[in-house]
């Protein structure tokens, strides 16, 4: 099994500003790299019948892939000698990082999305490195032993699970500080160890109003703190677009402007952490609606307001189920709002209806809980959970 534990680095001044000048450096390879790539790209696709009769023929070169341009880092550290001050493995890592982005343009992802053009980052938007293999025992004292920065502080707020080896360490830049992230692997832990009761099973709806609804009714409203700190973050917003650009004022209202967003987000994280954990020591098997479908209907336009929280939340609760050898089912997304949970029929309505009120069997509900309920009823229809059962 593979985790990730995260933890703040207090480094020295000196630490932080070599940290910043990798990170810049590593920028500057990262977009040549990808230049690279899109030079190559833009001259050769052409296929061969489409050839203009007078083509300018670049010159012929191979196509630049992981290997040939990881060749070019040693003439890199010749011909620009303060690369030589990086780790060799973390600036590798960046040739990684450039083959994985470009390969997601070209070819499709897993879930057969393809990406949009990779982009040049500007130096802000280039936050992370990673020692893609570290040593063992790298983990000292609350100090962090990273090649050719020294050892660094960390703040330990939680020990290192049992078991698990440490594979490789990142470091990021957030607008509060640096972090390190360790992913952490155990190969005796088996990836899942399936023992779920089918009859702990509940759908849940996502709301407009509430967070979600489960279809048992339980509604798990949004925390009114995290509201508060929306709110927070929209006002800091005005006052950075207030400031004249290039003042000085502004540049403290943008930084300021960073830490309140990771707020927001470490609040929401926190908040999605909690509900999956209460949802998954309730149920055993949780039912959710895809709502990752093509040609959104006019309730799911509404509901994708919602999306960025809620396909976070999904990935954290999938993610708990599967530790928890728990199970998170996918269920078409289709008239959940509309059918009537009791008897089937249709019940077409508008979404500031908030009313399920079924003329076929007279059965009444909120619009989400009987969402819920369908939601719910779609995934026990599931064959695979029937064989479970039996
Ligand atoms: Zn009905």
């Amino acid at each position: 099994m593979r985790t990730a534990y995260q933890y703040k680095l207090r480094p020295t001044k000196l630490q932080a500003t070599e940290i910043d000048r990798w990170l810049s450096m590593l920028c500057a390879q990262y977009n040549y790299l990808l230049a690279d790539r899109f030079n190559w790209y833009e001259q050769n696709r052409s296929p061969i019948n489409a050839c203009p009769l007078i083509c300018h023929l670049p010159e012929l070169r191979d196509h630049p892939d992981y290997y040939s341009q990881k060749k070019t880092l040693p003439q890199l550290k010749k011909s620009r000698p303060w690369y030589a001050e990086i780790y060799s493995q973390v600036l590798q890592d960046v040739v990684k990082r450039v083959k994985v982005t470009f390969d997601r343009f070209l070819k499709r992802d897993s879930n057969g999305n393809r990406s949009g053009r990779p982009r040049f980052k500007p130096r802000s938007r280039y936050r992370t490195f990673t020692y893609p293999q570290i040593k063992e025992g790298c983990l000292q004292d609350k100090l962090i032993n990273l090649p050719m920065l020294g050892k660094v502080k960390v703040i330990l707020h939680r020990p290192l699970p049992d078991g698990f080896k440490v594979k490789t360490a990142s470091v990021t830049k957030k607008a509060d500080g640096l972090y390190l992230t360790l992913s952490l692997e155990d190969k005796t832990v088996p990836e899942i160890k399936p023992d779920i009761n089918p009859d702990k099973i509940t759908g849940i709806d996502v709301g407009l109003k509430e967070f979600l609804t489960t279809s048992e009714g339980e509604t798990v409203a949004i925390p009114q703190y995290y509201r508060k700190a929306q709110k927070h973050l929209r006002v800091i917003q005005k006052r950075v677009s207030r400031r004249k650009k290039g003042s000085n004022r502004r540049q403290k209202a943008v930084k300021q402007l960073g830490k309140q967003h990771k707020k927001v987000a470490d609040k929401r994280k926190d908040f999605h952490f909690k509900t999956a954990n209460y949802l998954l020591s309730k149920y055993d098997v949780i039912a959710v609606e895809d709502l990752n479908v093509k040609g959104l209907a006019r309730t799911r336009l509404a509901k994708s307001v919602l999306d960025a929280g809620w396909s976070s939340f999904l990935s954290i609760l999938t993610n708990k189920a599967v530790n928890a050898g728990l199970l998170v089912v996918v269920v078409s997304a289709y008239n959940t709002s509309q059918d009537c949970s009791n008897c089937g029929e249709k019940v077409p309505k508008k979404l500031h209806i908030r009313w399920h009120d079924c003329p076929h069997c007279g059965c009444c509900l909120d619009r989400d809980h009987n969402a819920a309920i369908n939601i719910k009823n779609r995934a026990v229809g599931l064959t695979f959970l029937k064989r479970n059962a039996s």
